[in-house]
């Protein structure tokens, strides 16, 4: 049987992260605060596609700033995205390529266009996805997996593909380790084509679509629409018509208590608390917490 869609949203409003990324925020949702209703999923962020003019002397993005207790998922379609951070050198994050950094006991990144991609001008297409850890994880030492174009596993078939960031679909695992079960599929079409797949019926699914059109579960849906499904029922439908890409998100529940402010988030107001004070005290500016 076929998930039903509870929810579609077309995107309306966007806003700025820094002066880097313009993006409309789905998850969890504007004037909303973040809540169990999606977990394990905190916050989703879509860049869609977004001309940089070519910048003087000038890096768009964001600055140093922490996170502690979660997982911070980018996604690039199309960019470069650098990143640096107070645990390793850094890394850059280009086209096709996601970058899964796990916070946990904290440490502070900044998130900005490399200096060619500023010069040269360029498109900006990405998302970033928050994932919660569950409790017993969320005081460890951070860590990041940087997925590469070659190490993210692929299913392919003649005019479809899916590129398994995490999870595994049919016999095939992807290249994230997560904390909690989370399936997370980029899956791309080229021509006129139909995929079927399944999905826990008790996990949180979301799919948004990331590049043209497609045809899930007898609903039209355009780039930058996304849907959540009931937690009853197993199947998901997706037909296109040509070249279409959409994002898969699903993710078994933690049920846990979420308190959180700005980019922490932990399970009790005590541990925000205890978050600002680790972190003016220089914590979070160590490996070793
Ligand atoms: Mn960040």
């Amino acid at each position: 049987m076929q998930k039903n869609i509870i929810k579609l949203e077309h995107p309306r409003n966007y806003h700025m992260v820094g002066d880097g990324f313009r993006v409309t925020n789905y998850v969890p949702g504007y004037h909303s605060d973040m809540n169990e209703s999606t977990s394990p999923f905190l916050m989703l962020d879509y860049n869609a596609p977004w001309h940089i003019p070519p910048q003087l002397n000038h890096r768009p993005g964001v600055g140093f700033h922490p996170h502690r207790g979660f997982e911070t998922v980018t996604i690039v379609y199309s960019g470069e995205i650098e990143h640096q951070d107070t645990a390793w050198n850094g890394w850059v994050i280009g086209a096709d390529e996601v970058q899964w950094m796990t916070a946990w006991s904290g440490l502070l990144h900044n998130e900005f266009m490399t200096k060619k991609f500023s010069s040269e001008g360029w498109t900006q297409h990405a998302v970033q996805l928050w994932v919660n850890l569950p409790q017993k994880y969320k005081m460890t030492n951070p860590e990041y997996q940087a997925l590469t174009r070659d190490n993210i596993p692929e299913v392919e078939f003649e005019w479809w593909k899916v590129r398994v960031i995490a999870g595994k679909l049919w016999d095939i695992s992807g290249a994230a380790r997560t904390f909690s079960p989370i399936e997370l599929y980029d899956i791309r079409f080229d021509s006129v084509s139909r995929f079927d797949f399944a999905i826990p019926e008790d996990y949180t699914t979301m799919v948004l679509v990331t590049e043209w059109s497609v045809v899930i579960n007898e609903k039209s849906l355009w780039n930058g629409d996304m849907i959540h499904f009931s937690k009853t029922w197993e199947g998901i439908s997706v037909s296109s018509a040509g070249n279409a890409k959409i994002l898969v998100m699903a993710g078994k529940p933690l049920w846990e208590n979420i308190s959180h402010y700005g980019p922490f988030v932990m399970n009790t107001p005590q541990e925000i608390e205890q978050a600002f004070v680790d972190l003016r005290a220089g914590m979070m500016w160590k490996l070793d917490n």
